[in-house]
């Protein structure tokens, strides 16, 4: 790797990310203009790529669709054993890829190795799952036979966002490779690093070109969109992101599934244990996986009125006592937040929401960590109107707001009062209640006495504009299908 285009801040612990676009199951510079890729815990430049440009998804869609028949006609048996082979070569460098992301997006070591076992387990998980795209047959006349093939679609693309770089760079290409597609993955153009790696340690496992790797920003992902060879897009990213995505791919009428963010919800009831739903609210916030960077992070509180003071101080008093560090130090309970735009982000609602007089129970400067870091610490807002920006829109960040509330029908209005629904958690030990709420809050998941935990096989995505799609199943495999009837009318 040339010196110039890597200053690596800890050992050579990025030194094999091949600083590239893989197109074609080579790794060359792309066309566009070289973009620096800095580790946010500290400024240091870890890296620079030049940009993947239209001409260079050009190469990567032609290579890919080459690919793509001979992957399709490996059949099912012979793609799971490419993609448990490709698990165990990512378990094997496990370590690693989770240094590279703790570097490139400031998660703590120990969620980054827990999100590559992640990824290789939903990627055997689709591995299993190869001959499940079946098909079925229509009841007919004796001389006819009318019968439905699922068939891959072609050439598809995941576009992924930063916070959980390597589990979205494994995990997405799992499913549409199961089902026999070619996929085009770009990276956030913040945290690239993960994904070139994976694509360098699996690549040859698959046939020659099948997997591409484009990394930059928003204009090779709206190329992507664009792009008549490609049938279809997957996106991780922000409700805005989802927007541009689908209005991108009209055009060419491609079909999008879209992962997109939340504000989501946890209801504490009169009768809940206090101090579990206490834990169950710290837990939610994913602090020490993403630094509450999660989509599915509950961020907005609503407990009983009867709990309001115990909840807060609960809270409050565990927030203190997290331990912020670097994210590539064993012990460090917390890191920092991915990129610079995200910090200011966040730092602008903390701000906002102390001018308009909410009272942070919990947060205020971080301390003993380095200061060019994107280091917040978490924080707790209370005493705050439930139309307030802090308690409606999504920070992605380690800020978490409380509202109380007394009658259950007005908690549901500003529950669902949103117009995004991603996950919700409801305590309580109440069946009857437990089934009404879950019932009527409009979320695409929902954990009673529990948050965060996903479920393989488990669908998840969200409602309203949290999303159009679910994940992590069979349905997100069956998405990268089409479907094909035919009807045999015999001769004889
Ligand atoms: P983002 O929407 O800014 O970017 C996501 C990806 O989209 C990046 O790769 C980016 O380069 C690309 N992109 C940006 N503009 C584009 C365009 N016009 N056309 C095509 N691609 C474009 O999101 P982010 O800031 O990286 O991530 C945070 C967001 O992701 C949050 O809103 C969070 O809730 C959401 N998220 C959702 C899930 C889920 O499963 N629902 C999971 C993780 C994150």
């Amino acid at each position: 790797m040339p010196e110039d285009r890597l200053h690596a801040p800890v050992g050579d612990a990025v030194s094999h990310v091949p600083l590239g676009q893989y197109i074609g199951g080579d790794f060359r510079p792309g066309r566009g203009s070289m973009r620096a890729v800095h580790c946010p815990s500290n400024g240091h430049l870890l890296a620079q790529i030049e940009d993947a440009i239209a001409s260079d998804l050009d190469e990567a869609v032609a290579a890919a669709s080459e690919a793509q028949r001979a992957w399709a006609d490996m059949g099912p048996v012979a793609r799971g054993v490419a993609l448990k082979s490709a698990a165990a070569r990512i378990r094997d460098s496990a370590e690693e890829l989770a240094l590279i992301d703790a570097l490139d997006c400031g998660n703590p070591l120990q969620g980054m190795r827990f999100d590559i076992g992640l990824g290789a387990t939903l990627m055997e998980y689709f591995a299993g799952l190869t001959a499940e795209a079946k098909g079925e047959t229509i009841p007919q006349p004796g001389n006819k036979l009318t019968f439905v093939t699922r068939e891959p679609m072609g050439v598809v693309a995941r576009i992924v966002p930063f916070n959980h770089p390597a589990l979205f760079a494994i995990a997405k290409l799992a499913a549409p490779l199961a089902a026999g597609n070619a996929v085009i993955l770009k990276p956030s153009e913040e945290t690239p690093l993960s994904a070139l790696r994976v694509a360098d340690l699996i690549g040859d496992l698959f046939p020659k070109g099948l997997i591409a790797v484009l990394t930059g920003g928003a204009d090779i992902g709206a190329a992507i969109c664009a792009h008549p060879g490609i049938a279809a897009v997957g996106l991780i990213g922000s409700v805005p992101t989802g927007r541009a995505v689908m209005r991108g791919s009209a055009e060419t009428l491609k079909q999008t599934q879209l992962e997109l963010g939340g504000k989501n919800a946890l209801v504490i009831c009169e009768d809940a244990d206090v101090k579990r739903a206490i834990a169950g609210a710290v837990k939610g916030m994913n602090l020490g996986w993403t630094a509450g960077q999660s989509c599915g992070s509950t961020s907005r509180v609503l407990v009983h009125e009867r709990h309001y003071d115990t909840v807060v101080a609960g809270i409050a008093a565990e927030f203190d006592a997290v331990r912020l560090g670097r994210p590539e130090e064993e012990g460090t309970e917390m890191g920092c937040l991915s990129t610079e735009a995200q910090y200011n982000k966040v730092q602008g609602f903390i701000d906002r929401a102390l001018t308009s007089g909410a009272r942070m129970a919990a947060g205020g400067p971080p301390k003993g960590v380095p200061a060019e870091g994107f280091f917040v610490r978490p924080t707790l807002f209370c005493d705050v109107a439930a139309d307030a920006e802090i308690a409606r829109e999504e920070v992605f960040g380690p800020v978490l707001t409380v509202l109380p509330w007394r009658d259950e029908a007005e908690m549901l209005s500003v529950v669902n009062g949103l117009d995004v629904g991603l996950t919700a958690s409801v305590w309580t030990r109440d069946i009857d209640r437990a089934m009404r709420l879950t019932r009527r809050i409009e979320a695409g998941y929902v954990w009673v006495n529990d948050t965060s935990d996903h479920y393989l096989g488990a669908p998840f995505g969200g409602v309203k504009q949290s999303g159009i799609g679910r994940e992590e199943c069979l349905g997100e495999m069956l998405a990268y299908t089409e479907t094909k009837t035919v009807t045999i009318v015999s001769q004889g």
